[in-house]
């Protein structure tokens, strides 16, 4: 993509509303553009990322067995006054009523919904165990929406909803969700600590919250330093088999927000050991038994003829939020650092001066070999422009062709990350960029 035709609109001064990083970064890179208070459009750059970071979400989900479908936005109340959470959710819930007088909701989640819709069709035991998941806006009226798109009213959310036959079934389903969360949070770059969780208002007795550390996040946590030890990617298993000791390594440890926190269990962990943080809630897991199953009257024969209520869990990915989590773990004072996995373009080619034969010549090249997963600088700006903006965006690799270089037919490649610069071949530069878009 040329910079000169695109709508990438930067901005140079610092917004003033903007309280943390990732809500600043995201105003001055033109990720996003609040509509109203809570709500937010995608802008190009912006909506890049967020398709990178729901690819992710979505491939993990399909690996564990999850399938796909995708339910409405718009809900009607009857479904939620079966379960009885009509009247219990309270104010965050935007009601309404469509023409002919009945009560409408914008869906804050889909517990009720799925549970109706699984109920049209299960017949058997035979039909269990299922997880189904959908990625779709969600709407919850935020007392105080703030922090971006961190904590908005309208939010993407990856929810997927576990049916099983027994206790037992269930449980090995929480285990597959709980370690497809721990595979697409490293996969983003990001480490995610799973905690031990009350269940709020989803109700339930097994709950795991995973949480990003971050200096500017809304809870208190604490945990073991074991677990930001661990590197999942080489150590998870994959989704064959037994993953209780997967499991077990996690749950072992401890790992708490405040409202869980046991000084007594702490004061156990040798004092070198904790790690005590602010943190961001990228995930929430939950196991629920019957609740949904019994309320909305989900009841198929067992393998013995007797009706049995299928015990559930619900899984739910903050997508929206993650995209301000992964700004918080991966700035610096210039602007973002995107991990390789959920930059918008893998790198930008810089050309230092626009309307030089040589120059252009090997940007054009450099754009056509990398094309589309590249953004190419080619406006009449001053270098020191587009080396802001570049830092700015965050893009993994820099690209940097100036004539000198161009006449030796060289590049100048810049790690974001790191700040390391190499000169290398344009071939080299190309595969470079190309084997870190797909480690
Ligand atoms: P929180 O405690 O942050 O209000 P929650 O516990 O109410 O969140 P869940 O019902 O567990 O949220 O929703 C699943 C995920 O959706 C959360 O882990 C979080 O990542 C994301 N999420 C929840 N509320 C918002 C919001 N207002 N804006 C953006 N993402 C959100
Ligand atoms: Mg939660």
């Amino acid at each position: 993509m040329r910079l000169s035709r695109a709508f990438l609109p930067t901005l140079k001064e610092t917004p003033a509303d903007a309280q943390i990083a990732s809500h600043r970064l995201m105003l001055r890179a033109g990720m996003v553009r609040q509509t109203s208070a809570g709500i937010y459009a995608w802008l190009p750059l912006g909506w890049r990322v967020l398709r990178r970071v729901e690819q992710i979400v979505r491939e993990e989900q399909d690996a564990a067995g999850a399938q796909e479908i995708l339910m409405p936005t718009v809900q009607t109340a009857d479904l939620w006054r079966q379960s009885g959470r009509y009247d219990a959710y309270g104010p965050e819930m935007l009601r309404f009523k469509d023409r002919h007088d009945r009560d409408m909701l914008y869906g804050p989640t889909n517990e009720e919904m799925v549970t109706e819709i699984f109920r049209g069709y299960a017949r058997s035991y035979r039909d269990l165990p299922r997880n189904l998941y959908h990625i779709q806006w969600k709407f919850r009226d935020e007392v105080r929406p703030r922090f971006g798109v961190m904590r908005g009213r309208e939010f993407l959310m990856k929810d997927a909803y576990s049916f099983d036959l027994d206790r037992e079934g269930a449980q090995a389903s929480y285990r597959r969700m709980f370690v497809a969360y721990l595979r697409t949070f490293a996969r983003m770059g990001l480490k995610a600590i799973p905690m031990r969780a009350a269940t709020g208002p989803i109700g339930g007795n097994l709950s795991h919250e995973f949480v990003v550390l971050a200096d500017t996040g809304e809870s208190q946590v604490f945990l073991h330093r074991d677990l930001l030890d661990f590197d999942v990617l080489r150590e998870a298993p994959d989704y064959e088999g037994d993953l209780s000791s997967a499991v077990e390594f996690w749950t072992g440890r401890y790992a708490a927000t405040d409202e869980e926190h046991d000084e007594a269990a702490w004061a156990a962990i040798p004092e070198e050991r904790r790690v005590s943080a602010r943190g961001i809630e990228v995930g929430h897991i939950f196991y629920f038994g019957t609740k949904y199953s019994i309320s909305m009257d989900l009841k198929v024969p067992g393998p013995d003829g007797a009706l049995v209520a299928p015990e559930m869990g619900s899984y739910g990915i903050g997508v929206s939020r993650l995209v301000g989590a992964l700004i918080e773990a991966n700035h610096d004072e210039a602007g973002i650092r995107w991990p390789d996995a959920v930059a918008p373009f893998a790198a930008a080619v810089l050309n230092l001066k626009q309307g030089d034969g040589a120059c252009d010549a090997l940007c054009d090249r450099l754009h056509a070999a990398l094309a589309p997963d590249c953004l190419y600088d080619d406006r009449a700006e001053r270098a020191g422009v587009k080396f802001a903006d570049a830092d700015l965006m965050g893009h993994p690799w820099q690209a940097i062709v100036g004539p000198r270089g161009a006449a030796a037919g060289r590049v100048e490649l810049k790690r974001r990350a790191t700040g390391e610069r190499q000169e290398v071949s344009p071939e080299d530069a190309v595969a470079r960029i190309r084997e870190s878009r797909s480690a």
